[in-house]
């Protein structure tokens, strides 16, 4: 019974080891994470991972390093469960229990994972007719110990899809509505030719206007910026109040709901693992969970 055991623990770790170097194996390593030197050479491989020697600095790094899960002790199996649990929207809880990590790993893990999708959630470019609606969102202090508003602002969430079905959803400011954060954010997506159709907003009605000169256009309404508000409104539900200064890294999730877009969870771990999509724990906020607006 103990050598099943033992042989079973083996061929676990044996697969564990096999999955971590076909996912690294056609990783691109470009420079030295250290000192971002180009001179490198290969230093033998470990558990079937190519190790390298930067000729600078002298420090040893692998295909593996700072990589979404580099300095994770935990199994790729575990990540790649993880990964698709943050695509269906399980609660942190959920995440902890079915894979037997802390809340705060579950916590942090969802960090990377959100942080790695907000590369892919922004569009090359709109064009074609590109219809933007907005949504105001009450601020959210959840975590946020030391800050006990007076007053709640609200935070103006600009959402612009085209014909394409190009999508981009970003938090534009806080309060009053600020065009030269607008401009920065999406409208330089937008390109000239384009015909801006705006929904209920006197702002992006104006926007519109400068854009469009005076061009009138019959075009069919958008049902997804139609009725944006409502979608938004009810998908930031389920996380029982998003907290503000994470809100732009669940907008991508959110864009990946909203375009419906086949996605392969096991494409997208395998993604998140190799390109350069590396967070610093310190990058996410205090290690005490239950300071940092922890989505139970
Ligand atoms: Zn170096």
């Amino acid at each position: 019974m103990i050598k099943t055991d033992s042989n079973f623990n083996l061929l676990n770790s044996n697969i564990n080891n096999l999955i971590k170097s076909t996912i690294y194996l056609n990783r691109n390593i470009e420079k030295c994470p250290t000192c971002s030197s180009k001179h490198y050479i290969k230093y033998g491989s470990f558990k079937g991972i190519q190790r390298y020697k930067c000729k600078e600095c002298d420090k040893t790094f692998s295909s593996a390093s700072n990589s979404l899960w580099s300095y994770s002790k935990k199994d790729p199996i575990k990540w790649t469960k993880f990964v698709e649990y943050v695509l269906e929207r399980k609660s942190l809880r959920f995440c902890a229990e079915k894979l037997e990590i802390s809340l705060v790993t579950a916590f942090y893990w969802r960090h990377k994972v959100l942080h790695g999708l907000t590369f892919d959630s922004i569009p090359a470019k709109l064009s074609g007719d590109v219809h933007i609606a907005k949504k105001l969102i009450l601020e959210n202090f959840k975590g946020c110990r030391n800050i006990i508003p007076s007053v709640r602002h609200n935070i103006w969430v600009v959402a612009a899809k085209d014909y394409d079905d190009s999508i981009i959803v970003k938090p534009i400011s806080r309060c009053h509505w600020h065009l030269p954060s607008f401009n920065q954010k999406i409208y330089y997506l937008i390109e000239k030719e384009t015909y801006i159709v705006p929904y209920g907003d006197r702002y992006i009605s104006l926007v519109a206007k400068a854009h469009n000169k005076k061009r009138i256009k019959e075009v069919q309404s958008d049902k997804l910026i139609w009725s944006f508000q409502i979608i938004i409104e009810k998908w930031l539900k389920k996380y029982h109040g998003v907290a503000s200064k994470y809100l732009e890294k669940y907008l991508s999730l959110f864009i990946l709901f909203l375009t419906k877009k086949e996605i392969n969870y096991m494409d997208l771990s395998k993604r998140l693992c190799i390109e350069f999509r590396f967070l610093k724990i310190r990058d996410i906020g205090k290690v005490n969970y239950k300071s940092t607006g922890v989505l139970l």
